[in-house]
């Protein structure tokens, strides 16, 4: 029982075949038939994609390759009787089960009933968003966004809305444009990033007109009210990019967590005291050392994954996941710049995000084409 379909389950889906052959019958639960790939999410607000360019199309390589598909959100489980809970109110029993449910933007994170408030996760609401500015430039208004979090997620969106209005005709850095993009980043390093690196991503978003607010913890409420000092007006639209943590759902799961709620997980990526359960990507903590947030470890997990749930089953030895060395960081800073930097490494300006973007359209295209 694969449950949501994120970066590593995507690859056992690929292999279904390999689970028929071993005699298994492979399930996977998952509330969206296509999954949008986050690294191309900026990219899908600033308009370089589109929904079909970056989604992962779950449904129908389960189709292709032999696996049952069931279009839900699993509510709960019972790692005793090996149940799982529905959200249609079913169950599901199973013999072993792997868990690839990712990460949110905590609910507490901000809301208001004065404009909308779009969290950078699910990504899926990151077309949402780039309608709401598309009707406003429509409207021949322009369109206001502010940004909250500075985080890597952050900076790709404030450079990507920039990047969306000037394709509009209404760029946020024309003198008298009505048309503003605010990003309010915590006195943290913006993306996380020092030095150099920092300093061409500072230079990049004051090129497109990006206004950083540096050490402005904001209250999302007052931002979409208008609070005297925040903005002149209250925006079309905020972009919460705070940070993302596990499911709150992972709170029903009946599984020893870590204190962030994230499923704790051993060296062979089982969860703590449960042999017949795994966990992996943003949803799991990797006990023996902590491993960044990232779709990078979600994928290097996938061949260690699909290997211990077929030795599981056939009562042989596992193998550990050891591959938590340093990664290729990536940022689309949107008008095609970007950033790729690994250990004292960096590439910077259009090779960066055209080395990103083929990276990413790359491992797209594995999941999109026919199953041989
Ligand atoms: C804007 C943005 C850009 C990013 N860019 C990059 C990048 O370039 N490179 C990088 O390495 N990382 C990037 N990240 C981080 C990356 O998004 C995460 O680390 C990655 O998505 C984690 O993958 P995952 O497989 O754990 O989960 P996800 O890819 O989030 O997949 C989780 C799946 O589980 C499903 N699901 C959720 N709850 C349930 C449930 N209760 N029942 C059933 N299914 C459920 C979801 O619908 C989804 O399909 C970015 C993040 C953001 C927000």
């Amino acid at each position: 029982m694969l449950v949501g379909a994120g970066h590593t389950h995507v690859e056992l889906l690929l292999q279904g075949h390999r689970f028929t052959e071993a005699g298994l019958q492979l399930v996977v639960v998952s509330p969206e038939p296509a999954h949008p790939y986050s690294g191309m999410g900026p990219g899908l607000l600033g308009g370089t994609y589109s929904v079909a360019d970056i989604s992962l199309p779950i449904g129908d390589l389960a189709a292709r390759t032999g696996a049952r598909f069931v279009q839900q959100s699993v509510v709960s489980h019972n790692p005793q009787s090996r149940t799982l809970m529905l959200a249609d109110g079913s169950a599901l029993g199973y013999d072993l089960v792997s868990f690839n449910v990712g990460s949110e933007v905590p609910a507490d994170a901000g809301r208001s009933a004065v404009c909308p408030v779009i969290p950078v996760k699910p990504i899926a609401g990151l077309a949402a968003a780039r309608e709401v500015i598309e009707a406003a430039c429509r409207a021949g208004r322009g369109a206001r966004v502010a940004i909250v979090g500075g985080g890597p997620a952050g900076v790709e969106l404030a450079g990507n809305v920039a990047w969306l209005l000037a394709t509009l005709g209404a760029p946020a850095a024309a003198a008298g444009a009505e048309s503003r993009v605010d990003l309010y980043a915590s006195d943290r390093p913006l993306a996380g990033l020092s030095g150099r690196r920092q300093r061409y991503v500072e230079r990049c978003l004051k090129a497109s007109g990006v206004r950083v607010h540096h050490g402005q913890r904001v209250d999302v409420a007052a931002l979409c009210g208008g609070a005297a000092g925040l903005l002149p007006s209250p925006p079309d639209l905020v972009l919460l990019a705070t940070g993302i943590g596990p499911p709150r759902a992972l709170d029903a799961f009946g599984l020893p967590c870590a204190p962030d709620g994230a499923i704790l997980v051993d060296r062979y990526l089982r969860a703590q005291g449960a042999e017949h359960v795994f966990a992996v990507g943003d949803c799991a903590s990797f006990a023996e050392e902590p491993l960044d947030r990232v779709g990078v470890y979600a994928v290097r997990m996938q061949r260690v994954l699909l290997r211990n749930l077929l030795a599981t089953a056939a009562g042989t030895p596992l193998q550990p996941f050891t591959a938590t060395g340093p990664y290729l960081g990536g940022l689309n800073l949107g008008f095609g710049r970007g950033i790729l930097y690994r250990g004292p490494w960096t590439l910077r300006g259009r090779p960066a995000f055209r080395a990103k973007d083929w990276i990413d359209r790359r491992f797209v295209r594995r999941y999109q084409r026919p199953v041989a």
